[in-house]
């Protein structure tokens, strides 16, 4: 169906309204017309309507913008049930990388898939992500690592952006792990070779990720430097397991975000401050791989950095594609007050992906909003393990 052209929404009864760019309106109404935001305020003072017009019963419910999940991995085949049995017993992720876990059996998984089993296992995972609140995800490849399987999953992404709602962000993410069986400089080469194709199979974004075990700061800046000359935005994968320099590269380069950031310094988050690199945090990962440091939002709020959430939705280190759950993470780990949390799951998360259009409510935004299952914001975060979205919208247009 692909997120809808526009259509007009009356959403009533609104207990609590979150529109970002303004306090909260308690008692409020949100109108929607031709899929954009037309009026928003105290229900009180709706403007008189004239003729049909689909309404939304909030019921009293909590309504934000629609969730905007800045990092995922979404196309993917295979489990990794196997290297969570080896964490929990005490091996690090980068010995199970070095066996041929991790991200290699899911490469060996997702080359092994045909085109439409990877279309049906991403579009159930975008619905998921839809039914939790989300409306725009930035998505990336990464699971091919050849030219020809990094393409394909490009091509799984336009399908599962045009067969459901969710608007996609797609990045190419050839430059996630070197092939055991491939030479380095070989490999980045073809990295680079591929961007051009990679653009005009729907890329917007050029991802690398740049630490310990992966790429090194030079080769990730080969990678970006020349995605950045095709006119490609840049994002990167930056001080996840160890700190190599990475932020300071995407600092040096513009991205629009740095993402990861556990082993983030105080000078690395004032680095990203000052270049206006959008610093985008992953709870569930930080979680998953046991090794929570917990320290990088501290050192971005000190610095003023704008901060943003993901998902990291990937089947080894982040399995999740739930926006509320890594809202309760960011406040109940990362210690982020209530509200910053939110404004990173929306706003914050809309300006890595430098769009403007979604991640509010103001007046000319995408009419995207999620009903939580709660009065007020604070319960969403307070209330753990419970159904967390009663109904997302997207463009004027209810979708679950
Ligand atoms: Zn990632």
């Amino acid at each position: 169906m692909s997120a809808p052209a526009g259509a007009d929404l009356l959403v009533r009864n609104i207990g609590r309204l979150l529109p970002m760019t303004g306090p909260p309106v308690e008692s409020a109404a949100l109108a929607i017309q031709n899929g954009l935001v037309s009026w928003y305020g105290p229900a009180a003072d709706l403007p008189e309507r004239h003729g049909d017009v689909s309404e939304l019963d909030a019921e009293g419910a909590c309504v934000v913008p629609g969730f905007v999940d800045a990092h995922t991995h979404l196309p993917w085949a295979g489990s990794r049930r196997r290297d969570l049995e080896e964490r929990l017993a005490g091996v690090p992720y980068e010995a199970i990388l070095a066996r041929g876990g991790g991200i290699h059996s899911t490469v060996a998984a997702t080359r092994a898939a045909s085109f439409d089993e990877l279309v049906a296992l991403t579009t159930a995972r975008a619905r998921l992500m839809l039914a939790n609140g989300t409306t725009t995800a930035e998505v990336k490849t990464g699971y091919g690592l050849t030219r020809d399987d990094e393409l394909r999953l490009l091509d799984v992404v336009a399908a599962v952006a045009a067969g459901t709602a969710l608007r996609v962000e797609p990045t190419y993410l050839g430059a996630h792990a070197v092939p055991p069986d491939r030479d380095r400089a070989d490999y980045v080469a073809e990295v680079v070779a591929t961007l051009p194709a990679a653009q005009a199979r729907g890329a917007r974004w050029c991802d690398a990720f740049c630490d310990r075990g992966a790429f090194t700061v030079g080769e990730a800046r080969t990678v970006l430097a020349a995605a950045r000359d095709a006119g490609l935005g840049t994002r990167l994968h930056a001080d996840q397991l160890a700190r190599i320099g990475a932020t300071g590269l995407a600092a040096e380069l513009g991205c629009a975000s740095a993402d990861h950031l556990d082993h983030l310094d105080a000078e690395g988050a004032q680095a990203l401050a000052a270049a206006g690199v959008v610093a985008v945090l992953l709870p569930a990962c930080t979680l998953t791989i046991g090794e929570p440091t917990w320290d990088a939002a501290r050192h971005l709020r000190a610095a003023g950095a704008t901060i943003a959430l993901g998902t990291d939705c990937n089947p080894g280190t982040s399995w999740c594609e739930s926006m509320p759950y890594v809202v309760q993470l960011a406040c109940l780990a990362y210690g982020l007050p209530v509200a910053e949390a939110f404004r990173a799951a929306t706003l914050g998360s809309a300006q890595a992906l430098r769009r403007n259009d979604v991640g509010h409510l103001g007046v000319g935004a995408r009419g995207d909003l999620a009903v939580l299952e709660a009065e007020h914001e604070a319960d969403l975060v307070a209330h753990l393990g419970a159904r967390p979205v009663r109904a997302t919208v997207v463009g004027g247009v209810v979708t679950t």
